[in-house]
């Protein structure tokens, strides 16, 4: 605004002064015109014309010089050059018969020359009319106006300003009621957060309250991890106790009797040890503690060793072990790693079984992943505990899982491992007919930033 009101300013000045000179010109000709007929340039220097210009010089606050053909000035309202010679480019130009203005508005001065003719037919230059004239009287009212725009400006300002603070303060008034919010919900409450007053803050709370959610799930099931941990730690030990206490009840017991006792006391040890193994896994595999062995591994010779290997565990309760390779695979895999993942799978696979059923193992790829599928002739899996499954110490029948020395671990290690390989694991199962795992691993192994 200030920009355009100084363009503006400027404008009207030039329109100002050129009007003005204009009329000047026009009232400086009618004059001199008289003044050639009365004869002044002949000498005949009368008083009412000189009058006339000393009127029309306090007029315009000015000043007004006549100079003859010969360059000397015969009138100055000033009564100071007069007798003197002016030889100013201006003059000469006038004398030559032009026109000259000029404006100057550092100085609020103005400056014109106009040549005089004289009345006969050749209308030759017979002097020049010099005038000077001081502008600010002309220019007066502009600034004025100026002045009163830029006041006008600053009041605007002053309003617009209090005004914005007054509606800023209004306009975040929601998002400060937003931060204290969320400030008090991340104390731990988990209180949800609310502020409908925008879209924006609408937005904000929902993506806040999810987050929120989520946080609240994983603090339960961590709390949950943590009991379930003290109570499958405690189980072992109690049992311990129990055996420990009933043999020292017993007095003089026959040895096998005590070999026993010590026997199961021996396996309480072992399953102990085996959950604190499984958790030490998992925990590492959590924090990525061990780093990933990559390397270019034969997977059917893999699969083939891990089934041999598991196959006395199937042989005892006749369970038949198939492997079926679709194509020779190599891919980049951490060997030890996906060993236990699959170990765990067909190890689950034998365990909940039915005596005289089958385990189906099957070897596939294609141009980008392989597959592992682990196949069934078992108990199933409740559709309900399907998503359970992958969970820390969920098992689906407690009883049975501890009588063939489940931790509840198993599959939490093998969703890890194939989770760090990027890969993905799933489960089909349909009750009393058998379960089925995939797993899908790529074949190149891709570091992650
Ligand atoms: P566990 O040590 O108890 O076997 P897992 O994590 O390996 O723990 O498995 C979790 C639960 O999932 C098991 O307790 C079992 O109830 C169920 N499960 C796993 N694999 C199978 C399967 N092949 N058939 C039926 N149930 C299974």
């Amino acid at each position: 605004m200030l920009t355009v009101n100084f363009i503006l300013t400027r404008a009207y000045l030039r329109a100002e002064i050129n009007s003005s000179v204009a009329s000047m010109e026009a009232e400086a000709r009618i004059l001199v015109d008289q003044m050639t007929k009365s004869g002044y340039f002949q000498g005949n220097d009368d008083a009412v014309n000189n009058a006339l210009l000393d009127q029309m010089a306090e007029n315009w606050n000015g000043r007004i010089r006549i100079v003859d053909a010969g360059l000397r000035i015969i009138r100055d309202t000033y009564s100071r050059d007069e007798g003197m010679y002016l030889t100013a480019d201006p003059v000469l130009a006038a004398l030559r018969g032009g026109y000259v203005n000029h404006y100057d508005a550092a100085s609020h001065t103005l400056y014109f020359t106009e040549p005089i003719t004289s009345l006969d037919e050749n209308a030759s230059v017979i002097g020049v009319i010099v005038v000077n004239i001081d502008t600010t009287r002309i220019e007066a009212p502009i600034r004025e106006q100026q002045r009163n725009a830029i006041l006008l400006m600053v009041i605007f300002l002053v309003l617009i300003t209090f005004a914005s603070l007054i509606l800023l303060h209004y306009t975040c008034k929601p998002l400060n009621t937003l931060a204290l919010s969320i400030n008090k919900a991340s104390d731990g409450s988990y209180r949800k957060v609310n502020v409908p007053n925008y879209r924006e803050t609408q937005r904000i709370s929902d993506a806040f309250n999810r987050t929120l959610g989520r946080l609240q799930i994983l603090d339960q099931s961590r709390q949950e991890f943590v009991s379930n941990v003290a109570h499958e730690l405690k189980t072992p030990i109690t049992s311990i106790r129990v055996l420990a206490d009933s043999l020292m009840g017993m007095g003089e017991a026959p040895v096998e009797l005590y070999q026993d006792f010590m026997k199961d006391i021996s396996e309480e040890i072992d399953r102990e040890s085996k959950i604190i193994d499984d958790l030490l896994s998992l925990s590492r595999l959590d924090n990525n503690a061990i780093p990933l062995n990559i390397a270019r591994t034969n997977v059917n010779e893999k699969m083939e060793l891990i089934l041999k290997r598991l196959a006395p565990i199937a042989k005892v309760r006749n369970i038949e072990l198939l492997f079926e390779s679709f194509r020779p695979v190599m891919a980049d895999i951490d060997d030890v790693k996906l060993t236990l993942a699959v170990t765990n799978l067909v190890e689950n696979a034998i365990k909940y079984n039915k005596d005289d059923g089958w385990v189906k193992v099957s070897l596939n790829a294609d141009y980008q992943f392989f597959y592992i599928k682990v196949s069934d002739s078992g108990v199933g899996i409740p559709e309900d505990a399907l998503e359970h499954v992958f969970e820390r110490f969920y098992r689906v029948d407690k009883a049975r899982s501890r009588a063939t020395g489940g931790t509840g671990l198993g599959l939490a290690i093998s969703r890890g491992i194939v989770a760090m390989h990027h890969g993905e694991i799933k489960v089909y199962s349909k009750m009393g007919e058998g379960t089925t795992f995939v797993v899908r691993i790529p074949l190149h192994y891709i570091e992650e930033d």
